[in-house]
């Protein structure tokens, strides 16, 4: 068993990789890419041969065979720097990646987890539909069986890597509307004929992580391509955002470290009326509450960690880590605009980018709304 010690200095390790990764391959393109809404491909099989796309994958599929809090540690680093790319890794990861392992049979995660846990293939995720965000079990996207495939007709919106990914899990409807064992999760691969990339968005923020509509017309999946069973997509799918949420809860993190650590430069840089605003108690109450959130949202976080390694049920504390994050993060980078003053509303300072970055967190994987319904239908169940 390895020792605490030991177990520490990995961690630092992983920090120091994941941090020297982003300083010299993310952050001298990240307006370039932002402007742009660039989706940079070519990062995508170098954050692989880092190991940082198959992060809890084991190491004999590719994987870096690595933990939750392993998980939080990369994924804050690389969104201190950008939250694209954050979101990108997440995505990658946490949902198409370890939905395929997790509920996968050993000849599906040789052929995809293996190509998709080393960064060779990028993956997405397709649960959401136009008609249907939160309320998911109302989806439209229909599979019909036909002999040994089904046929899949539909349209999944706001998918990460929709167009440029290689393999996409997607869930859709095999049984009756709002029967929870009615929908079925299908492994899609770029190239099937009657799958095609839809709209891409002109988003806010998170402007380098591509997010694009997904067409079935009369796409024909094998049989074979099933996760698990037919029936069990939906339920796997919110055993999936469990882990899922504590992805973008350390994304939000991430976002908010990135605003605040530019901020305590900043203020200490700037001066007015003779003196650094840090100075001042405005400022330097805002830079302790924001201190003081981000202790607090990371506690959260690895305390849902703890729970998702250990195989415990982690629903509350992933929603609860991933509502609060999320709503810090929007907090701390609104207020480290307002610390930047009129530089802080340009481009050539960072936190303009984390302000817009930052709201997707409120909303992605289950918006803030739909964590507080997840935590007091936890906290009712237990009383
Ligand atoms: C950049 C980006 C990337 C994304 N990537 C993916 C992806 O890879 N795969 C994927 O499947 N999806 C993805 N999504 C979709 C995302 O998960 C959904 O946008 C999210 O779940 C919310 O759904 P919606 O947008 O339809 O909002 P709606 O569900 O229409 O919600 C609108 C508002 O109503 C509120 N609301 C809804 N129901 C209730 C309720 N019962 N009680 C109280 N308030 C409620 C919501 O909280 C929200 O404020 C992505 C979204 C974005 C913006």
């Amino acid at each position: 068993m390895q020792s605490e010690k030991q177990t520490v200095l990995d961690q630092q390790i992983i920090q120091d990789s994941a941090r020297q990764f982003a300083q010299t391959h993310i952050l001298p393109y990240v307006m370039e890419w932002d402007e742009a809404q660039t989706f940079p491909m070519d990062l995508m099989h170098q954050l692989g041969e880092h190991g940082f796309m198959g992060i809890l994958i084991p190491e004999e599929y590719g994987g870096s065979g690595l933990g939750y809090q392993e998980y939080i540690t990369i994924l804050t680093e690389i969104s201190k720097v950008c939250g694209s790319i954050g979101l990108s890794v997440a995505a990658h990861n946490s949902l198409c990646t370890n939905h395929i392992y997790t509920f996968g049979n050993e000849e599906q995660r040789q052929r995809w987890v293996t190509r998709l846990a080393t960064g060779e293939w990028v993956g997405a995720w397709g649960l959401t539909e136009p008609n249907t965000g939160s309320d998911a079990m109302r989806m439209q996207c229909i599979a019909e069986k036909d002999g040994d495939h089904y046929v899949l007709n539909g349209t999944k919106c706001w998918i990460t890597h929709g167009k440029s990914g290689h393999v996409a899990v997607v869930i859709a409807r095999t049984g009756e509307l709002l029967d929870s064992h009615g929908m079925t999760a299908f492994v899609v691969e770029r190239g099937t004929p009657g799958f095609k990339a839809g709209k891409k968005e002109n988003k806010l923020g998170m402007r380098a992580s591509e997010t694009t509509e997904m067409i079935f017309e009369d796409c024909r999946i094998p049989a074979s391509n099933i996760l698990g069973k037919e029936g069990d997509g939906f339920i796997q799918s919110m055993k999936i955002l469990d882990g899922g949420r504590i992805s973008i809860g350390s994304l939000g993190l991430g976002i908010a470290k990135g605003a605040y650590e530019a901020s305590v430069k900043y203020s200490q840089e700037r001066h007015q009326f003779g003196k650094p605003i840090s100075s001042f108690q405005a400022i330097s109450f805002k830079l302790a509450d924001m201190a003081t959130k981000i202790e607090a949202a990371e506690m959260l976080l690895r305390k849902a960690a703890d729970l998702k390694n250990a195989g415990k049920n982690s629903t509350k504390l992933s929603a609860m880590g991933k509502y609060y994050a999320s709503e810090i993060s929007v907090q701390i980078a609104n207020d480290a605009v307002q610390i930047f003053g009129g530089y802080g509303y340009t481009k050539d300072f960072p936190v303009e980018k984390f302000y817009r970055d930052s709201k997707l967190c409120t909303i992605g994987e289950g918006t803030s709304e739909i964590q507080k319904i997840v935590i007091a239908r936890e906290i009712l169940k237990d009383f």
